[in-house]
């Protein structure tokens, strides 16, 4: 085994500790990564109030409370197995939620590992076919399959680029699977760390961004990210003045909210992609049959359309807006992100843990 250092909870505390954290030794097709820089994702935080348990994972309950969180980082080749192909020592590299997948279910066929039957092995939390679990990256190094890396185009910043990992990508998808380009409204709903790379995307897709925002003073960075405006949810007359508009709303809230009135924004045959809140929420079909509207959800993404969207992010210089701070700060991010009080992605240098 290696030793590696990373950032702990345990028992829902966003006070991470610094452990000493063990890798395994390199497999023919693994390479070893040292991570450089980390996002904070949402759903870190979701994890860690679960006690350690990942977002939809089914093993989550095996947890022991503790957790290594971090999950779209970016980092450096340092090693690659005997069997590795198309990386070494030095490659710039990112990793996102998923490192290991079955390969041979339909889901994982079709390059839509993020579905694969066995469930895909996330980055954290997640159960190895060892049984040993799964830490983060929130630490300095981690290791896994080569083909589960992706190389960082080198046009992209690599901490800004860090939160296309899974921001990004959970974004990418949805707007790839409802044909968004030219001609296309969109509205994004919740201009958090997915939210803001959904409105890069779709307007660099060239659709017509619109912001749903429940907070008025986003308005202007809204229209910096390529937001044609925003509609302040919290306002029912600018909510009706926008009926049926949108072919797409994409919704990256991350906590239980009502979904009539953002079904009400939706077009005829349009879709209503729930990304943010992944637990359940009523929906009254009605709101649905008026208009022949679509409720779809999805998670992550492929390895196929991960590549796809880094080589769109590069070639339309594509990145996340960050906050970047060292990793000693890592419960300052997490309590800030708690309260909304970031634009729009933390990212964590990890240079700090030697
Ligand atoms: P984030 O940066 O905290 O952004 C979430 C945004 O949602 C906030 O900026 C806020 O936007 C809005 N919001 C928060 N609480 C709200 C409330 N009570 N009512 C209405 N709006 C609220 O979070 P994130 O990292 O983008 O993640 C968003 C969600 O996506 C999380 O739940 C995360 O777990 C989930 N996620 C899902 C996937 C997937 O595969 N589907 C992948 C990654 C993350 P405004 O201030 O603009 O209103
Ligand atoms: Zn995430």
């Amino acid at each position: 085994m290696r030793t590696t250092t990373g950032w702990q909870s345990t028992h829902g505390s966003t006070a991470l500790e610094q452990v000493p954290i063990q890798r395994r030794d390199l497999r023919p097709d693994d390479i070893a990564v040292r991570i450089d820089f980390c996002g904070v994702c949402h759903s870190d935080l979701h994890a860690i109030h679960a006690g350690g348990a990942a977002v939809g994972s089914p093993d989550a309950s095996a947890g022991d409370g503790a957790v290594v969180p971090g999950h779209e980082f970016t980092g450096t080749v340092t090693e690659a197995g005997s069997g590795v192909s198309r990386f070494r020592a030095g490659d710039r590299v990112a990793v996102g939620t998923i490192v290991d997948s079955c390969g041979a279910c339909p889901m994982c066929r079709a390059g839509q590992e993020n579905y694969c039957y066995e469930f895909p092995l996330l980055t954290y939390g997640g159960l190895d076919a060892d049984g040993s679990r799964t830490q983060g990256g929130y630490s300095r190094e981690y290791v896994l399959r080569e083909s589960f890396a992706y190389a960082l185009p080198p046009a992209l910043d690599p901490a800004a680029a860090a939160p296309l990992m899974c921001a990004g990508i959970t974004v990418w998808e949805p707007l790839r699977a409802a044909g968004i380009g030219p001609g296309s409204r969109v509205a994004v709903a919740g201009l958090g760390g997915l939210g803001h790379l959904a409105v890069r995307f779709a307007a660099a897709l060239g659709a017509e961004v619109t912001v749903l925002s429940r907070t008025a003073d986003k308005a202007e960075g809204a229209r910096a990210l390529g937001a044609e405006g925003l509609l302040l949810t919290t306002d029912a007359s600018q909510l009706d003045a926008a009926r049926e508009r949108f072919d797409l709303v994409l919704d990256t809230i991350s906590a239980p909210h009502d979904l009539a009135p953002l079904l009400r924004l939706v077009t005829v045959d349009g879709t209503l992609s729930l990304v943010g809140f992944l637990g359940e929420l009523p929906v009254n079909v009605m709101d649905l049959m008026a208009g022949r509207k679509r409720l779809t959800s999805s998670g992550v993404g492929g390895r196929p359309q991960t590549a796809q969207m880094l080589e769109f992010a590069a070639e339309h210089g594509i990145t996340a807006q960050i906050e970047l701070l060292p990793s000693a700060k890592v419960e300052e991010a997490l309590t800030r992100l708690e309260r909304g009080d970031v634009r729009y992605r933390f990212v964590l240098d990890l240079s700090d843990l030697g």
